[in-house]
Order: structure tokens, then sequence, then C-alpha cells
């Protein structure tokens, strides 16, 4: 009898060991800047605090090396800057293959939109300069009209000259991938997680863009606040989400400097070159099932549907089987069907 209890004590361990209950996944959370906002991870695994930094520092790194080699329009490394240093001078650039299949899914936000995202609006975005101005308000100079309209004239993502994967880019056109970089860093993000076998879960946020990954060690959601755009220090209230979900926000309250009692904020509307004026607040887009590029399109889609507003916006969303979540001027939620599955209002707000 002890020989069989022995023999069952044995099989037993092995068994706990071959499926890693012995070493039930730990919380870890870090953190950092990077992509000039806030980097916060939450990460489920098994192993060590040490074993712990290494991802948590792999998923910096791969939002770090996104922003110097492809996205930042202030860093010469980038070939987004190389591409806008290019303007005029009549040579056809070869785009990476990175850049290829963000140009192409960029388009199509951009068509969709009726180009209220505009990936072509550099040179209105830099005489605005609101995310300097936000920082430092003393330096904020409004542009004037004549200003405004000469560089709208210019604007126009078909203008670009880009044919697939190269770019001719016309003198006076500057891109700016600033509302979609967020997304694009996470959707890279969720592909270092997967190179991690003891990564069970994650949610990991860069601004306001969040994506859930895996699932926590009780099987609960995640939960995901979305920021209450009258007071930012609150939250209006919370999606629960299961793992691969992406979310992203767009509101005024991100970045804008006030003069006179108007906000300008960072948004801009490409039909006016002016900060977005539709009656939005925020707008939040979330995509529950699995779809290719899931950060970069709720990315772009966030930033079209602030600039479209709630009626268009929602149209907008659904056409790319999106959920979104707006809150108007008035302090009105409305949302798609599919996000009030996921929604929970926060007490406060009831
Ligand atoms: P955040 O950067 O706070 O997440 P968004 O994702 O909405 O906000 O992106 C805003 C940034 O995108 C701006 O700082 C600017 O660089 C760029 N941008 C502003 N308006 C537009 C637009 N209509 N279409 C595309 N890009 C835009
Ligand atoms: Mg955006």
């Amino acid at each position: 009898m002890k020989k069989y209890l022995q023999k069952i004590l044995v099989l037993l361990t092995v068994v706990c060991f071959c499926t890693g209950c012995s070493r039930r996944p730990v919380k870890y959370q870090k953190t950092d800047t990077a992509m000039g906002t806030i980097v916060s991870q939450t990460i489920y695994m098994t192993g060590d605090a040490e074993a712990a930094e290494e991802v948590t520092a792999q998923v910096r790194v791969c939002i770090e090396e996104l922003e110097q080699k492809y996205l930042s329009w202030r860093l010469e490394s980038s070939e987004i800057y190389k591409i806008n240093a290019s303007a005029g001078n009549g040579q056809s650039m070869e785009l990476s293959g990175l850049m290829t299949e963000v140009f192409d899914q960029c388009n199509k936000v951009y068509e969709a939109s009726g180009g209220a995202f505009d990936f072509s609006m550099g040179s209105v975005a830099r005489l605005w300069n609101i995310d300097s101005a936000a920082v430092h308000a003393e330096s904020f100079v409004l542009p004037t009209q004549q200003q405004l309209t000469q560089a709208l004239d210019l604007v126009g993502a078909e203008n670009s000259g880009l044919d697939s994967s190269q770019i001719t880019l016309p003198r006076g056109i500057q891109l700016d991938l600033g509302a979609v970089g967020k997304g694009i860093a996470l959707d890279k993000v969720e592909s270092v997680l997967q190179e991690h076998e003891t990564v069970n879960g994650a949610v990991i946020s860069v601004g306001g863009s969040v994506v859930t990954y895996g699932s926590k060690p009780d099987g609960s959601l995640w939960n995901v606040g979305i920021v209450d755009p009258f007071d930012t220090l609150r939250n209006i209230g919370i999606l629960s989400l299961p793992g691969g979900c992406s979310v992203s926000t767009s509101g005024d309250y991100e970045r804008y400097v006030e003069v006179d009692g108007v906000r300008y904020h960072h948004i801009l509307d490409p039909a006016t070159g002016r900060p977005a004026d539709s009656g939005v607040k925020s707008v939040t887009i979330l995509y529950s099932t699995e779809q290719e590029a899931k950060g970069l399109l709720s990315d772009a889609l966030s930033t079209a549907c602030f600039v479209l507003g709630v009626e268009d916006g929602l149209r907008l969303a659904e056409s790319f089987g999106a959920e979104a979540l707006f809150v108007d001027a008035q302090g009105e939620i409305y949302m798609t069907d599919g996000m009030s599955q996921f929604f929970c209002l926060s007490n406060a707000v009831k």
C-alpha cells in the first residue's frame, strides 16, 4: 500500500511540473515612457522578477525602435523623416515592408472616412505645434488663416505620390503618423508577447491605446478604463474585455493649449485645418475579435471618428467591424450595440 501511495505521489509531482501548476503565473507591473507618452504594462507570467524585467524591457525597446526606425517625424533616423526630407526632390523612395503595410491600412481609413483621417497633414500640424504648446503654452502662436489655406491647398493623402511600395513626395507635403503610432506599436508588442511562452496574459497601454493579451490566472476579464473627458482623473466607465482586444481613445484632453477660454487641441479637421469641432469630446474604438492590424485601425478610426462626430463616426466604425463609444460636448454617451456588451458605466456617472 505504501509503495502504491509513493507511486501516486511521484506521478502527481511529474504532472504538476509538466503543466506548470507548481509555478502559477505571477503579476508584474512596469511603467515607462516611450513615444512621448506613458507605457504601462501589467503582465502575468511564470518565472522570476528578472525574467519579467526582461519581457517588459523587450516591449519598451520594441516601441522605441519603431519610433526611431520608422515613425517619428522628429528623428533623422526614421523612415518618415527621410520621406519628408525628400519632398519635392523628384526622387522616388522605396518603402520598407512595414511602411508599405502601414500606408496600405491608413489609405483604407483615409478613403472610407472621406479624408477625416489624413496622414498627409504634417505641414498643417506643424503650424499648430500643439505638442510643444501643450507643454510650453507661452510658445503657442495661432496660425493665420493664410498660412492654413496655403498648407491645406497641398494636403490630401491622394496627392502624396504614394504608389504601393514607392513614394515620390511632392514639395509642401509632410507625412504624419502621429494618429496611428501607438496602435502600430501595440500590434508589434503583441508579437513580442507571443514569443514568450512564459507570458500567460497582459494588458499594455501606450497613451490612450491599449491591447489585452491572453488571460489572468483566475480567468477574470481585463478591465480597461475609459477616461472622463470632463475630468481626466476619473473614468466614465470600464470595458471588461477578454484577451486579444485592441482599444484606442482620442480625446480633446490629450494635448491642448487654452487661450482666452478657447481650447486648441491636437486632432485637426483636414477640411478646415483647425482643431476638429464636431461636438465630440472623446471617441473610443474597440476591436474585440481577431482583425489584422487591429491596433493601427482602432487608432486611425478613433481619430477619424473624432473628426466626423457621432453620426458619421458610428457609421464609419461599423463599416470597419469595430465597436465605438462617443462622449459628446454635453456629456451624452453614444455607443454601438457591441460596445454595450463590454461597457459598464462608473457609479458616480449613473
Ligand atoms: P493621440 O496622439 O492623443 O492618441 P490621435 O491618435 O487622435 O491622438 O492622434 C493625433 C495626432 O495625429 C496629432 O498629434 C497629429 O500628429 C495627427 N493628426 C491630427 N489630426 C489628424 C487627422 N485628421 N488625421 C490624421 N492624423 C491627424
Ligand atoms: Mg488615433
